[in-house]
């Protein structure tokens, strides 16, 4: 069976290039599946197995996909280097993203900004619409918790990353953030995957929370065909049977995910672990596993934090933290991009 995705073509077109694919189907002993009139995705099944590059070639036609041999092809016109303002994941380089679980307040944020910034921090992380497991958990502030972001990414030049959890927030969290992020409990939202792409932002993909690496990149396919410029595979821990963590971080998948694409892999060892003590060793063992990036939570008051409490780092933490991650990805001939001399402690024992 082969997926045949056409170009965004007037009605008329679109029904002759199908008519078109039929007749060349049948005198190859195949057909076209019988979808809907007018579709933009086409089917075909019962042709041999040379019908992708044949059909590639065809003015109209954008993608065309052998199901079962899907080896992730999308994925491969992507960039392996995503640079988005201050932050730069890939090619050697790993930034780290930081701040809130939420959006609370604009003085605090921007507070907390700045001193991320001035630790080594390229991006700027914060919800502000919040998927809680809960419906009487703090929801996000909605549009003024972006507003405070942008702003707070205005004034220190850090990157914005926050989430759209909802198809019809897209214009909205896009005119505010710099990396739209999908949330894990979406990554097999395709109606949402697929729209997302058209704001034309780098997009930061989250594994699903019992997702496979191979479900978890045709969810990241589902964000290529719908256009995205760019995307950054998120591992952010497995759900299991051990209270003690909240999840388990698999950082086992960084490696994997780089044996199968060319995206960049960066890391959540906050939603990973739920335990701010193990924040630390895992960004340590993250950057030692080949992460292109972390993002991590920080809160000026972690016990005070009105989401994710057990797992913010305090701000003295987390700029402690920096410097060793900075030495092992040097030790692995990587650097953490805008970690300057002026951000560098003395060489730390790790
Ligand atoms: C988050 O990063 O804000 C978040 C909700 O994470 P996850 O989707 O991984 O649970
Ligand atoms: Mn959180």
């Amino acid at each position: 069976m082969y997926q045949i995705r056409l170009q965004n073509l007037p009605s008329e077109e679109r029904s002759t290039l199908r008519q078109r694919l039929a007749v060349w189907a049948e005198e190859r002993g195949g057909s076209l599946v019988d979808v809907q009139e007018g579709a933009e995705t086409l089917y075909m099944k019962g042709v041999a197995d040379d019908a992708t590059h044949l059909l590639r070639a065809w003015n109209g036609i954008q993608s065309v996909v052998a199901e079962k041999a899907s080896g992730h092809e999308s994925l491969d016109r992507l960039p392996s280097v995503v640079e988005v303002k201050a932050a730069r994941f890939g090619g050697g380089s790993a930034s780290c993203v930081a701040g809130p679980c939420a959006v609370e307040d604009f003085d605090s944020l921007l507070a907390l900004a700045e001193q991320l910034a001035s630790s080594g921090a390229t991006g700027l992380r914060g919800g502000a619409f919040k998927p809680r497991t809960s419906p009487y958990g703090f929801q996000g502030l909605g549009e003024p918790g972006l507003e405070m972001l942008s702003a707070a990414g205005n004034a220190t030049g850090l990157a914005v990353v926050t989430e759209v959890l909802d198809i019809r927030d897209l214009d909205l969290v896009a005119k505010h953030a710099d990396v739209l992020q999908i949330g894990s409990r979406n990554m097999t939202n395709a109606p949402l995957l697929q729209e997302v792409g058209r704001a034309g932002l780098p997009i930061l993909l989250k594994r699903g929370m019992s997702a496979t690496l191979e479900e978890f990149l045709f969810a990241a396919e589902y964000v290529a065909l719908g256009g995205a410029p760019s995307i950054l595979l998120c591992e952010r821990g497995l759900r299991h049977f051990d209270p003690a963590v909240r999840n388990v971080l698999d950082l086992a998948a960084v490696p994997a995910l780089k044996l199968r694409t060319g995206l960049p892999v960066i890391v959540d060892p906050s939603h990973g672990t739920g335990v701010a003590k193990l924040v630390p060793d895992m960004m340590l063992a993250a950057a030692a596993a080949g992460a292109d990036g972390f993002l991590v939570e920080v809160h000026p008051n972690p016990a005070a934090s009105w989401s994710d409490a057990d797992q913010a780092l305090p701000m003295d933490i987390f700029s402690a933290t920096l410097p060793r991650v900075a030495h092992v990805l040097e030790a692995c001939e990587r650097n953490l991009h805008g970690f300057s001399a002026t951000t560098r402690a003395a060489k730390p024992k790790i």
